[in-house]
């Protein structure tokens, strides 16, 4: 499917895609709008940065739309569970926007903030409810939201509501909900904990996967500095001012490393914000409107605190601290460079740090270049300023970037579609006994394993 009107949506949401300038459908939408449409469940393997809440927005506002109805008191029709209030409130986002010329009511039910108004919104009648489980059941519980009418559920980023220990909320959600219903159920890996929760929430799934990997890699320009632990702030500071950065995503492993981090580069004259998970929901939204409208370039961030933000227009990831788990680089650097725009992502690497170096590139397939140290800043100039192969430099977030995003990386998933296994990017590796599984279930499936992405190798 190569354009949105082949999909079959709407008049009223082609017309708001087509003011948002989306030209084409992302892998993740072409693979899962007609599953949907046709009322199946869908498992879909994505992560943030491929288009997948559209790719779950679009058909629930399409259904809505033809068959609508005046919502009743207290009883959506829709339920979306994502694990973090950030997530939650882009995705309320992402509904208005592509909703904007229907009349489907969305609303939104995230905790830190007063349940007054979330209440009023309910009791009123909405169509959509966008949700964190904690605040959901708080909601249940004081008799202003019943789920007996849900007609689709979709939860997103289930792996990380696993990680983040709402597996019991979910399982007591999910209990209220009408056996009756279409699930859209989205997770960046399928870890056998989350493939059982799958499985114990959908009723003959298609299953659609992508990984933004191989759409982006290419577009990014990747490096590692080798440096003392002690060299790291002068480093970072050399970086960001030495560089044409419009916005610089900044990683540490631990909280207290990104206040650390925030401190010294006060000291050296630079403003930065940090968003991590001791931060109250008033200070990570101020943090991010500040990075989001340009008012602050630099954002430290924690992996948690970061991995749902979708911030356009970072155009440096920089790794002070490199991940102990190898796939979180690949979920860091996808900061940068979305939706057809490129950009830099930089490592600092100490001696403790090499063991890690060499597990990120085993899993990337990809031996990242060394640039200079705190002496290099012009070879790091030159670095950064090598463009990835073949790519010229697409205006940011171009109509023809975002175009030429989507029509790229529909090509590549489909070329990647009969990899073995081993081949795969460890991320969506199974061990030998999954892969088995895998190669089982895809009978199972009967053909609807859509396609595969891979990591670029
Ligand atoms: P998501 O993976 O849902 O977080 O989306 C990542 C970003 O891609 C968001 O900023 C969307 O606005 C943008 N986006 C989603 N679908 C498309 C599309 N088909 N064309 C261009 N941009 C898109």
């Amino acid at each position: 499917m190569n354009s949105f009107s082949d999909l079959g949506l709407a008049a009223p949401i082609l017309r708001a895609l087509s003011e948002e300038r989306y030209e084409q459908p992302t892998p993740i939408q072409s693979q899962t709008v007609p599953y949907a449409l046709a009322h199946r469940d869908v498992i879909g393997i994505a992560q943030t940065g491929t288009g997948k809440t559209a790719a779950f927005a679009l058909p629930i506002l399409h259904r809505l739309a033809n068959q609508p109805r005046t919502p009743e008191r207290k009883s959506p029709r829709v339920l979306v569970l994502s694990p973090t209030r950030e997530l939650s409130s882009q995705i309320l986002d992402s509904f208005r926007t592509y909703g904007r010329h229907l009349k489907t009511s969305v609303t939104l039910a995230i905790g830190g903030v007063p349940m007054g108004r979330q209440v009023r919104a309910l009791i009123g009648g909405v169509d959509i409810l966008v949700a964190t489980p904690g605040r959901l059941l708080d909601l249940v519980q004081g008799n202003a939201l019943r789920l007996d009418r849900i007609e689709i559920l979709v939860l997103d980023e289930a792996d990380r509501m696993l990680d983040m220990g709402f597996i019991r909320d979910i399982r007591k959600i999910v209990a209220k909900l009408p056996k009756q219903r279409q699930t859209l159920f989205f997770s960046a890996t399928m870890a056998p904990e989350v493939e059982a929760l799958a499985r114990d929430m959908l009723n003959d799934p298609a299953r659609v996967a992508v990984t933004p990997a191989a759409t982006t890699a290419e577009r990014i320009a990747q490096r590692v500095m080798h440096v003392e632990r002690a060299g790291k702030p002068t480093l970072l500071a050399e970086i960001l001012r030495g560089e044409p950065i419009d916005r610089a995503l900044v990683f540490t492993r631990t909280k207290h490393g990104a206040d650390k981090v925030v401190r010294q580069l006060g000291k050296s004259g630079l403003a930065a914000e940090a968003i991590h998970g001791n931060k109250s929901q008033n200070q990570r939204e101020r943090a991010l409107a500040a990075f989001r409208d340009g008012r602050v370039r630099t954002l430290v961030a924690t992996d948690i605190a970061a991995r749902g933000i979708d911030v356009e227009g970072v155009t440096h990831v920089i790794n002070y601290d490199l991940p102990n788990i190898p796939e979180s680089y690949v979920h860091r650097i996808g900061r940068t460079a979305r939706a057809g725009a490129e950009g830099v992502a930089i490592s600092f690497c100490d001696a403790e740090e090499r063991a890690y170096l060499r597990a990120i590139e085993r899993l990337i397939g990809l031996a990242i270049p060394a640039t200079g140290g705190p002496a290099g800043g012009e070879r790091l100039a030159q670095a950064t300023a090598q463009r990835p192969k073949g790519q010229p430099r697409a205006g940011r977030h171009s109509a023809a970037a975002r175009g030429q995003n989507g029509a790229r990386s529909g090509g590549k998933h489909k070329a990647r579609q009969d990899r073995a296994p081993q081949d795969r990017a460890p991320q969506d590796r199974p061990s030998r006994d999954r892969a088995r599984q895998d190669r089982g279930r895809k009978n199972s499936y009967n053909g609807t394993i859509a396609s595969v992405g891979f990591l670029q190798s």
